[in-house]
């Protein structure tokens, strides 16, 4: 018998489990990818984040090919494609890792002719969706969730499979950016693929991992695993990254950042709705949010005249990703100091962030935004930019790095350089409202405007 392996954001051969089942049950496999223009083109569009997937799909294919079997690409809507290809190589079963998302959920009802065998492999635990409170419901606070999922139990890691049945159906190939008609939007990404992810961990369980707990909030440091976008394309298993972890207070601390993506994946399964709109009722509709373009354009392009939402912002656009700390800071300043939409910072974020992610991002800005699960007071979620550099870029060095007009000017005046007298600015290079902008609002109001805006 023969079956399909569908490809989709598991884009690995290591710890694999429904490549693995469907090789211990079928004589042929078929691994198979689909481009799937509705996500392509659709409202997550992203040219950075499909240039990292398109290298994912040429490092899958090079794995697959060295074990004697190849990667079928096709390009279509999955529900035509894969019963093509099911008809061409007369499989029976399609064989995929779960996902949670409204968008992967509903593509799968879509199939009839086939059946279909969902695996884990998308999580640290097996199954996100059914993690229950003691009343039997979803979580919606992060904390209790947590402990629970500690306590779950863990599957085997497995390993790669060493051979694999050759390809008797025409291959095609993986296209390249262009040809799908998008654009590369950053000028610094990272490389996608299951090797470099795998070296990356490797790294990072080795030596990166221990001091996490200290630094991960250290903006210049730059301390953290940067394995967002290989965990969101599948390059690594989120079970193996646990499971590779050494023990000790980084690890744990790390372990608990892992726990997050599970608990948005938990929270998007169990609220859909929340892609859309607030998770709260009380603000879902009531807010009245800002939709000043201009302001908008600043903040999109690190010209807002806060050195830290600057610098996050053209970290964003350098490299197609943000530090988290940064993206704590720029979300609350686009959100409460400009009063925006947080939709159309979650849209900017998707377009550029090649570790975007519908759960994580939404989740996230949702958080931020005082709106989502997990709720605190919104006055908690308000960051003055100039105090989180005093605590988290002490030195400048992450401004610096990402403005350069910058550079020059001294220490003290680096959180609030409109406070510089004219001759350190002369002196500096950097005439504030000419080489750099003055601050597009006055922190302190801008405060007490969001607080009102939040009182409905
Ligand atoms: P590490 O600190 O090394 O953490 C390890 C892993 O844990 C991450 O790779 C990620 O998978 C997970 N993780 C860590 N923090 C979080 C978190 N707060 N929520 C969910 N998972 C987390 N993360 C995304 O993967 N995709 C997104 O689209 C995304 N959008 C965000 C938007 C906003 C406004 C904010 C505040 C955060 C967002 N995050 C998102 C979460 C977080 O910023 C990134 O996961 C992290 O910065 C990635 O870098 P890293 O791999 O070095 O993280």
């Amino acid at each position: 018998m023969t079956a399909i392996v569908w490809f989709r954001r598991d884009l690995r051969v290591h710890d694999h489990p429904a490549l693995r089942a469907a090789l211990e049950a079928h004589e042929r496999v078929v691994p198979a990818f689909c481009l799937d223009d509705r996500l392509l083109h659709g409202r997550h569009a992203s040219g950075p984040r499909t240039q990292f997937m398109l290298e994912c799909l040429s490092d899958l294919d090079a794995s697959l090919r060295d074990r004697g079997g190849g990667l079928v690409i096709r390009h279509g809507k999955p529900e035509r494609e894969l019963a093509q290809l099911a008809r061409d190589t007369g499989a029976e079963e399609v064989h995929f890792t779960g996902d949670v998302s409204p968008f992967a959920r509903q593509r799968r009802l879509r199939f009839e002719e086939l059946a279909f065998v969902a695996h884990p492999g998308l999580n640290v635990v097996d199954d996100v969706k059914d993690i229950e409170t003691k009343q039997g419901g979803p979580y919606r606070v992060y904390s209790p969730f947590f402990r629970n999922w500690l306590e779950l139990p863990r599957r085997e890691v497995l390993g790669a499979p060493r051979e694999l049945p050759g390809l008797s159906v025409r291959k095609g190939s993986v296209p390249r950016l262009a040809d799908l008609g998008l654009d590369q939007e950053v000028a610094d990404p990272l490389l996608g693929g299951e090797a470099p992810a795998r070296s990356r961990l490797s790294r990072w369980a080795s030596d990166g991992v221990g001091d996490y707990a200290v630094n991960h909030d250290q903006l210049g440091a730059d301390r953290t695993s940067r394995l967002s976008a290989y965990l969101h394309f599948g390059c690594v298993s989120p079970r193996e990254v646990e499971d590779r972890l050494p023990r000790g207070e980084g690890p744990n601390a790390f372990r608990r950042q892992l726990c997050w993506r599970d608990f948005y994946h938990h929270v998007l399964y169990h609220f859909p709705r929340n892609a859309k709109s607030e998770f709260q009722d009380r603000y879902r509709g009531t807010i009245r949010w800002s939709y000043a373009e201009q302001a908008f354009e600043r903040w999109k392009e690190g010209r807002t005249g806060f050195p830290l939402v600057d610098a996050g912002m053209r970290q964003l656009q350098r490299e197609g990703w943000m530090h988290n700390r940064a993206r704590l800071v720029v979300g609350s300043f686009l959100t409460k100091d400009l009063g925006i939409d947080w939709r159309w910072g979650e849209r900017w974020f998707m377009r550029l962030l090649i570790d975007g992610d519908e759960a994580n991002n939404n989740g996230n800005w949702q958080w931020i935004a005082s709106v989502g699960v997990d709720p605190q007071p919104a006055y908690r979620r308000i960051y003055n930019p100039a105090l989180h550099m005093e605590r988290f870029d002490a030195d400048g060095s992450y401004v610096r790095r990402y403005v350069p007009e910058l550079r020059e000017v001294p220490d003290e005046y680096l959180r609030e350089p409109w406070e510089m007298p004219p001759e350190v600015q002369e002196e500096a290079g950097c005439v504030i409202g000419s080489d750099y902008p003055e601050p597009m609002v006055d922190h302190k109001r801008a405060r007490q405007e969001a607080l009102e805006r939040y009182r409905v």
